[in-house]
């Protein structure tokens, strides 16, 4: 079984601690719950509650504020760890602490820190809110309005495809203020689930990571107070750009992690399975397709952890991290497809874990920035004067 640590020379007690009882947490609650969530299409409650327990929805939020007080690339390890199991888990822990912590701490008030904060990190779910029936790569040409109003806003628009929405409690909604000034008049809008107006649509039947919920949201003339806004009025494409950014890196980290945890499964099975007298894994064939992969996934775990360390260390990361999300989405559809065909019938049926990876691999081709979308930013890089 491969170490998905295993390139890091300096991995620390601390990370090691957090990987173990992540191990634990996936053998003895994930896994024996992974086919009825899929099937169901449903995040097992306990799964949430434990991972509140257990720390992992506020990993490097700082102590102060209620979060287990560890650092970015804690965080990229564990949803690495997470999704070598289940993706869909993965993608609860990676929304939560990439986009939703992330872009309150990075620009939420002392106050909005100190109120949303710990409860993020122990008690409730977020979600982040950006695409629309209309807009999704050309994200800023979002519909949602937001009205000046005495005290505040009043939002109304659709969201979709949003993450953790049947479970969430927060929102972070982007509406325009101003339509006349393009995508100078996003703003980011803290919105709670209770809110009058505030209604989650419905959840989409998905071709994979079926147990994280994706859902429509519908705001209908929703009064958010001035004190809900995240950064300045104008500014929510800001937030929108860096958060995207950072949180490209843990979907990396999650296709990572769903290509390890398929090659995991092929390397068992090609050592078990026998034909024509021997194990399969004894036909070049085999062992050549397993190479490859270990190869691919290499790579792709270390541009992922190599974008987290510039982006932990404040450097520039943004290429890194396109190319990190470009790179492991590819390793992980490469992984997941190979794992079917090496387990011949068995993987084309639902009896074994790789039919579900290779459903799931194909999200990391689509969301927080299509495949295109992460060459295109690449591209816009290289060709820069
Ligand atoms: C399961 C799931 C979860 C999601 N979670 C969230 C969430 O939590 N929050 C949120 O805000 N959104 C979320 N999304 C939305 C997701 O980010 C968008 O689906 C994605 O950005 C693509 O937008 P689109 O679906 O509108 O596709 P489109 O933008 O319509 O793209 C369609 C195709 O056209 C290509 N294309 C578009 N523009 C260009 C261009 N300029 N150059 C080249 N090719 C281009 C794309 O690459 C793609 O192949 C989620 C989506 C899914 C499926």
């Amino acid at each position: 079984m491969c170490d998905v640590t295993r390139p890091l020379t300096t991995i620390t007690e601390e990370q090691e601690m957090l990987l173990g009882e992540i191990r634990r947490f996936n053998s003895e609650i994930v896994e024996p719950r992974v086919r009825e969530m899929d099937e169901k299409a449903k995040l097992d409650p306990e799964i949430v509650k434990t991972m509140f327990e257990m720390g992992l929805m506020g990993i490097d939020v700082p102590e102060e504020y209620g979060g287990s007080g560890m650092t970015f690339t804690d965080a990229i390890l564990a949803i690495m760890e997470l999704a070598k199991v289940d993706p869909s888990v993965a993608v609860v822990c990676d929304v939560q602490n990439t986009l939703v912590n992330n872009a309150i701490r990075r620009w939420g008030t002392e106050e909005q820190k100190k109120t949303w904060l710990p409860k993020l990190a122990q008690e409730i779910v977020g979600a982040y809110a950006l695409s629309e029936p209309d807009s999704g790569s050309d994200a800023f040409a979002l519909r949602c309005k937001a009205d000046k109003v005495d005290g505040g806003y009043r939002l109304t628009g659709t969201k979709l495809w949003i993450t953790n929405g049947y479970e969430a409690e927060l929102f972070l909604v982007f509406a325009n203020v101003d339509f006349e000034k393009g995508y100078k008049g996003i703003t980011c809008f803290l919105v709670s689930r209770d809110m009058e107006g505030f209604t989650v649509g419905k959840k989409e039947d998905k071709l994979g990571i079926r147990a994280s919920s994706t859902a429509e949201l519908i705001l209908e003339n929703v009064f958010v107070p001035e004190d809900r806004i995240l950064g300045e009025v104008g500014k929510g494409y800001k937030v929108a750009i860096e958060t995207l950014n950072e949180g490209r890196i843990g979907i990396g980290a999650q296709m990572v992690g769903l290509a390890q945890g398929a090659l995991d499964h092929a390397i068992a099975w090609a050592k078990e399975r026998q034909q024509f007298g021997r194990p399969i894994a004894r036909f070049q064939a085999v062992q050549f397709a397993l190479a490859r992969l270990d190869a691919q996934v290499e790579a792709a775990r270390l541009t992922v952890l190599n974008a987290a360390k510039l982006k932990e260390n404040g450097e520039r990361f943004i290429r890194e991290a396109a190319i990190a999300k470009f790179t492991a989405a590819e390793a992980a559809e490469a992984a997941a497809s190979m794992a079917v065909e090496i387990f011949g019938g068995y993987g084309f049926t639902k009896d074994y874990p790789v039919e579900k990876l290779f459903r799931d691999a194909k999200i990391g081709k689509i969301y927080e920035g299509t495949h295109f979308m992460q060459l295109q930013t690449i591209a816009k890089m290289l060709l820069a004067d």
